[in-house]
């Protein structure tokens, strides 16, 4: 019997106040089900929010470094259930246990950033332009913040996220992707078990229009933190002005990897192969477009087809395993069509194209990696977001062509440039429109104490890991004590 897991609301676990449920299974092999989760609908995010209001004033004045030291018994207990939590994590979104490994320990390292974090949240000081008066601003906490994150990062995203909202002293209404509730329930269990006080989080398991909408609208809410697509991300950005809340978006993106002729070409071919193929293209950062210089592109891609027709696909939990399964049905619905639409806009398909379904596989989603050539940068594969394993490969002359190439998306948040001339390297840092550029490196490898984010439609400005999330959970007061004794004009008395 699969378990039935909770909600969490005001420090108790119950289920939906409708009652209702959604299941949860493997995507590596679809009859196994995990467990059930609340179905949950806008009476619980309701309460959750009250729930977490309630508390906030409290919370607010709890000191800092306290509210970090709950962070820093929470990264242990990571530390601790690191194995445990990798696997789970793999039975429930498929990615390989070496990344979802890599997953809980971006968690871990936010953690121990965000506890020491609790001993700085610097302000500023400046003079003032008047005698006898000091100016300063401090950060302080917002309210109940709103957290909603997607499947393919299900521990270190909701950790970005709410680790420094906590730290900061808000209060947090947290809402899970619909496949990756488990995890999202293991890190709620885990700050519970770390001593955080009840309501301060509070866990709603359920779909976007039925909690995350109602958390977005509710006016009770000051921030909303949001990782997930574009499509997505306007929608709650547009609903969010209403009550003019502060909203980060973290949103999709169509990112490349320009290997240059003068480049380490099997440095190239590693980072391409991990960046293209890893968690199987579903990364926020995946490397989608691959721009090869000319006087390599032949010999790169007839290499580089052979060694992604060598990958082992199969269940993440096995030892030898490099691939895993597509998230759900719908993600492969959405590559077959860019498929369809790749070889129809005259894109040559040079391997992959279909499911894999030999053996244990042909329960699960798996897709063979895939890879176009002759792929012209106005076709839609080499412009919008396909989030599988799925690479365009185009072919071009020259460091400014590659650039443009590059920067022909309404997408901006990762890309990658090989090359040994320093100042082809230094030209790309200032050219190409994106919030992170690698430099002899795949697209993927964020840390954790790093900003994070991207430009146009990736995002709407914010960042977050680093120190610029702690920016983005905290308003900024700005204090001016007079000492003078007496009435002191500014812009007046000192002319
Ligand atoms: P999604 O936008 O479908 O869902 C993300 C979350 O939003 C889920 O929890 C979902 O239930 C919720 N949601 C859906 N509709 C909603 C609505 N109307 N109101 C409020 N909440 C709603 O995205 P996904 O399929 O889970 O994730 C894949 C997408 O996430 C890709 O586009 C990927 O690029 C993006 N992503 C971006 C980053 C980044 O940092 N830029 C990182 C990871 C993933």
């Amino acid at each position: 019997m699969a378990r039935a897991f909770q909600n969490y609301i005001a420090g108790a676990w119950t289920n939906a106040a409708n009652g209702k449920t959604f299941e949860n299974r493997n995507p590596a092999n679809w009859n196994e089900v995990l467990g059930t989760f609340p179905n949950s609908d806008k009476a619980d995010v309701s309460r959750a929010v009250e729930a977490a209001s309630a508390v906030f004033n409290e919370w607010r004045l709890t000191p800092a470094p306290k509210r970090g030291d709950i962070l820093k018994r929470v990264g242990d207990l990571m530390t601790q259930h690191k194995e445990s939590i990798a696997r789970e994590m793999t039975r429930e979104m498929g990615k390989v246990l070496v990344e979802t490994r890599g997953d809980v320990q971006e968690g871990i390292d936010t953690a121990y950033y965000a506890a020491s974090e609790g001993r700085r949240l610097f302000g500023h000081t400046a003079p003032s332009e008047l005698r006898n008066k000091f100016n300063m601003s401090i950060q302080v906490p917002i309210g109940v913040a709103g957290v909603i994150t997607p499947w393919n990062f299900p521990m270190a995203i909701p950790t970005w996220k709410i680790f420094p909202a906590l730290v900061c002293g808000n209060a947090i209404v947290f809402k899970p992707a619909t496949d990756t509730p488990a995890t999202g329930t293991r890190l709620v269990e885990l700050l519970v078990e770390a001593g955080l006080p009840a309501g301060v989080i509070n866990l709603v398991h359920g779909g976007g229009t039925g909690v995350g909408m109602p958390l977005v609208e509710h006016p009770k809410v000051r921030a909303i933190s949001f990782t997930g697509s574009t499509q997505v991300g306007k929608t709650i950005s547009a609903a969010a002005t209403n009550t003019l809340k502060r909203v980060s978006l973290e949103l999709g993106g169509k990112n490349a990897q320009i290997v240059m002729a003068d480049a380490d070409v099997d440095l190239a071919m590693e980072g391409v192969l991990w960046g293209a193929f890893g968690t199987t293209g579903q990364r926020c950062t995946a490397t989608s477009r691959l721009i090869l210089h000319e006087k390599i592109h032949d010999s790169f891609l007839s290499a580089l087809i052979k060694r992604a027709e060598k990958l082992r696909l199969g269940d993440g939990l096995e030892a030898n395993t490099e691939i895993g399964p597509l998230v759900n049905q719908s993600q492969v619905d959405t590559v077959e069509s860019y498929v369809k639409i790749g070889k129809d806009e005259g894109a040559k398909l040079e391997t992959g194209g279909e499911r894999y379904t030999e053996g244990a596989c042909k329960n699960g989603f798996f897709y063979r990696p895939t890879i176009f050539s002759g792929v012209k940068p106005d076709m839609r594969i080499a412009k919008e977001e396909i989030f599988g394993p799925v690479l365009s490969v185009i072919k071009i002359k020259s460091l400014d062509e590659a650039i443009a190439v590059l920067n022909d998306t309404r997408y901006g948040l990762s890309s990658s440039i090989y090359t040994r001339d320093v100042n082809a390297a230094f030209r790309a840092i200032r050219d190409i429109e994106a919030g992170i550029t690698y430099i002899n490196g795949p697209t993927i490898g964020a840390e954790a104490h790093m900003p994070f984010g991207g430009v146009k439609e990736t995002g709407n400005g914010h960042r977050e890991g680093g120190w610029q999330v702690y920016e983005f959970f905290t308003e900024t007061k700005t204090v001016y004590v007079d000492y003078s004794g007496r009435l002191q004009r500014a812009q007046i008395d000192n002319q």
